[in-house]
């Protein structure tokens, strides 16, 4: 499985401070940089955007996504999240005010943007991957997802405090391949990283403590005026295998 960065934290331009990223090309897990970082004939081809939760910094780039591509032809577009992520974005996004209702443009029966449901936990099939969302702790509705592609798995913990259920679901996850989590303050910032829902490296370090597999851990998330910071605490924590993601590289997962 290929995965590109196309946001992971801040002091680099593109995506300065978001995430967003890209699988095989086509399928999206969050959408902020999405549309900075890509070029617009390569955000055509993306045709399915998995959202984690509703912030900003992972859904910014959703109205620019369609506006650029709206005019392709045969241009679709289907976002998935679970009912309170669906129902933010509808409620506060695509809402006729903020942005147009891409759900009943150009009619009702053939619009170019679907908003599909999520129950978490079932997994959905998107060409030959299967997509699971999975509940995180974060300061509001949020899921991970593990992606399957048939011969492996990604499973990517979105925005989160310390969590539990989470890292049942990965360690029990057969063919798991690598994990993408996150570290947004350093470790003088602990009480507002709690209270925001977030990791820094030592409660990371905890986390990692949860995962039973031996697997890569790749980090994004940190904060722009923390990036430095945080990836000496991240090295300081001595583990094998765990490595802040770079801005527009692509791994194989
Ligand atoms: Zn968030």
């Amino acid at each position: 499985m290929k995965v590109k960065v196309l946001g992971c934290y801040g002091g680099i331009a593109p995506g300065q401070g978001m995430t967003s990223f890209l699988v095989n090309d086509t399928v999206a897990l969050d959408a902020g940089g999405l549309s900075f970082a890509l070029p617009v004939d390569k955000q055509a081809m993306v045709k399915d955007v998995f959202i984690s939760h509703a912030h900003l910094d992972h859904t910014c780039c959703l109205p620019f996504l369609i506006d650029n591509s709206f005019a392709s032809p045969g241009f679709s577009l289907r976002i998935y999240g679970i009912h309170e992520v669906v129902t933010a974005l509808s409620r506060h996004l695509f809402n006729g005010s903020l942005w147009p209702d891409f759900t009943s443009i150009p009619d009702d029966l053939t619009p170019v943007l679907k908003l599909v449901t999520l129950e978490p936990e079932k997994a959905v099939k998107v060409g030959n991957l299967k997509i699971r969302a999975v509940p995180v702790s974060h300061s509001v509705p949020t899921t991970g997802f593990i992606v399957d592609d048939g011969d492996g798995s990604l499973a990517f913990s979105s925005d989160t405090g310390p969590t539990h259920h989470f890292w049942d679901v990965v360690n029990a996850t057969k063919n798991l391949k690598a994990v993408i989590t996150e570290s947004s303050f350093p470790n003088s910032e602990e009480d507002l990283a709690r209270i925001s829902g977030h990791l820094t490296p030592a409660l990371l370090g905890k986390e990692l403590d949860k995962l039973k597999r031996d697997v890569p851990v790749y980090i994004y998330g940190a904060k722009p005026r923390f990036v430095s910071r945080i990836k000496k605490e991240i090295s300081a924590l001595k583990r094998k295998d765990v490595t802040m993601f770079v801005q527009g590289r692509t791994y194989t997962v």
